[in-house]
């Protein structure tokens, strides 16, 4: 499989992240992604560094922050550096949004909830995401205002390379369409804070989950346009529970804390873990170093990872 992410030996050393909102507690599936992205840049000598996404401050909560940030150290993933927080950021994303306005790529967008919620579903969009059809882009905006304002996406394709997924083609205007960049409350919005975020903090590849993998050609759209590197991505699978819902879409994803009640040792969560991204042919208990070695792009499965609970589970049995 091509893979950009291995093919960066002429660059400085990487720098990779991972940004979780403080909205739950990590699950098995969050702690694969956090893992992919640590074993990535580490093991070609790179740093790795941690960002809370608490810019949605309505629904975040610092105390899950705290624990998530714990969950990762108990795991051996330590952030090199400062750990951003988005909350910390408004100055940083008001200049980005400025930047942008005076190059005439904004615009108000007055639609309502509702009527969002009446266009069409598109049938190509991924996990319920509906693209933002555009009613709006041909207003003017005067002056940055606590308004809802999107970016007006260029038109055309996005061709990038996904480092488990391969050469991808996205259209961003049918996949998300114009991003709200802005929210009526006040909040500045995911998409502004995330790739003005991976500029400030020099990341030079993003793991994550495959969720996210339809709104990278409007990341890409946005970072052409605040003049900010294109860093190398990777969207790893999702994890499901035993029934086939993913994890922490439904109650009873189970966190370190959890595994560790029920009788899992850390060692144990990581050779779990290490397992699932190929780079052990058993689940044998390890830490975070012994899978630096082993840990290839090209072993990771692109395909769903299914039952970890459930293997943890039989493993407690045992
Ligand atoms: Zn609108």
């Amino acid at each position: 499989m091509i893979n950009p992410i291995n093919q960066d030996s002429v660059l400085p050393p990487p720098v990779g992240r991972f940004a979780p909102s403080p909205t739950g507690i990590l699950h098995l599936g969050n702690l694969r992604t956090a893992l992919a992205s640590w074993l990535s840049v580490k093991a070609k000598g790179g740093a790795w560094v941690l960002r809370i996404e608490d810019v949605d401050r309505n629904r975040c909560r610092w105390e899950l922050a705290e624990r998530q940030i714990r969950d990762l150290a108990a795991l051996g993933l330590e952030s090199d550096g400062p750990i951003l927080r988005q909350m910390d950021r408004g100055e940083t994303y008001r200049a980005a949004l400025s930047k942008l306005h005076a190059d005439g790529l904004l615009y108000a967008c007055d639609c309502t909830r509702k009527d969002l919620a009446l266009m069409a579903a598109a049938p190509h969009a991924e996990d319920g995401l509906r693209p933002y059809p555009g009613t709006c882009r041909d207003r003017t905006l005067t002056e940055l205002k606590p308004e809802a304002i999107r970016f007006r996406l260029p038109k055309g394709e996005v061709a990038w390379r996904d480092g488990v997924h391969g050469a991808q083609v996205d259209d961003p205007n049918r996949l998300t369409g114009d991003p709200l960049l802005h929210r009526r409350d006040g909040c500045f919005a995911y998409h502004l804070a995330v790739v003005v975020d991976d500029g400030a903090q020099g990341i030079t590849e993003i793991v994550r989950g495959v969720d996210l993998r339809s709104v990278t050609a409007t990341q890409i759209r946005l970072q052409e346009a605040l003049g900010i590197p294109r860093p190398a991505y990777a969207h790893v699978a999702l994890v499901a529970s035993p029934d086939g819902a993913r994890l922490g879409k439904r109650g009873g994803a189970m966190g370190i804390e959890e595994l560790q009640a029920s009788g899992l040792a850390i060692p144990q969560i990581l050779g779990w873990l290490g397992h699932s991204l190929g780079c052990l042919d058993r689940p044998e208990p390890c830490i975070a170093e012994d899978l630096l070695r082993a840990f290839a792009w090209d072993q990771v499965p692109d395909q769903g990872v299914e039952f970890i609970c459930r293997r943890a589970e039989k493993d407690l049995d045992a």
